[in-house]
């Protein structure tokens, strides 16, 4: 099988001019593809995983619970008799806010990189860096962005200390984007609309609260991110006829054996990580807890434009 994953999907929009997301046109044709080179997973076919039963499809996966998975994926979905596993980040309806990682991709959405570089490099100082060497060689390496945009990312999702981050990223979101509480509302989709999926054949997975780097949280911290999102979500719909979950970011320096270790005291039936490989029921087993995914963007029409 082929796990793919996906973020945001939906029509251009003149507000956000720079926003990166694979149009609606594009994710169809390359439903079309998939449909006629190896065929899409439904229902039963994702069902079956939990009894390690594989097939030859592609299985399709959809990370972060924007509001485009309800509005543009689902009914596609629905058309085509398919299913998807839908990853949710419980923050946004607990405290009603944007994710850093999501006002990250509003603001480099909304103005130029190089323009947000300028405004970072005022704000931060060297001391609320933390350097990490394999963030450097082993992060963005199966994206396509320009010089200015990673280096913004990077500081952003990476080297900046948690301490200081969510109040950079506020200042630079006033700046370049606008008020959050109003943009909260419509970037996510709702609870109701997440149980109306799950009880439609949609299948619903835990992508932690915060969507933090795991790697860089100690083992209590780590257990609440997993522990308390699958219970945030088990009342919106049952999410424990098949517990999975997906690492935010996914890479392989962003999870570490202490996460493996949780997931597989929580039971979870498989989860994913980020890697371009197929699976077959050997790499089932032996990564049960970090299988590969690929990115859509690694094939036909997957592209942002
Ligand atoms: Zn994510």
């Amino acid at each position: 099988m082929k796990a793919v994953m996906y973020h945001y999907v939906r029509e251009h929009n003149d507000n956000t001019p720079y926003f990166k997301a694979l149009n609606i046109e594009d994710f169809r044709k390359q439903l079309d593809f998939f449909e006629q080179e190896y065929g899409i997973a439904n229902y039963e076919d994702i069902s079956n995983l939990k009894k390690g039963i594989l097939t030859t499809k592609v299985y399709l996966t959809f990370d972060d619970g924007v509001s485009d998975h309800f509005q543009y994926v689902f009914p596609e979905l629905v058309k085509r008799n398919i299913s998807g596993i839908f990853y949710i980040p419980t923050l946004p309806y607990v405290q009603n806010k944007i994710l850093d990682v999501h006002k990250t991709h509003l603001i480099l959405g909304s103005t130029e990189a190089h323009k947000v570089l300028e405004t970072l490099n005022t704000l931060i100082l060297p001391e609320m860096l933390e350097h990490h060497d394999e963030f450097e060689k082993e992060t963005y390496i199966y994206q396509t962005n320009d010089k200015d945009t990673l280096r913004t990312k990077r500081i952003l999702n990476y080297y900046l200390s948690y301490k200081y981050r969510s109040q950079i990223l506020s200042l630079l979101f006033e700046k370049f984007v606008g008020n959050e509480s109003e943009h909260v509302k419509c970037f996510y989709m709702t609870t109701e609309q997440i149980e109306y999926m799950s009880k439609n054949k949609m299948f619903i997975g835990s992508h932690s609260i915060n969507h933090p780097v795991f790697s860089r949280l100690n083992e209590a911290e780590q257990k609440e991110e997993i522990i308390e999102s699958f219970k945030f979500l088990n009342t919106i719909c049952n999410v424990n006829t098949l517990k999975t979950f997906c690492f935010p970011y996914g890479g392989s320096a962003s999870y570490n054996d202490i996460t493996l270790k949780i997931l597989e005291d929580e039971n979870c039936d498989f989860c994913f990580s980020v890697d371009p490989f197929d699976i077959d029921e050997h790499t089932f087993e032996l990564k049960k807890q970090h299988l590969p995914r690929y990115d859509c963007n690694q094939f036909k029409f997957g592209q942002c434009r």
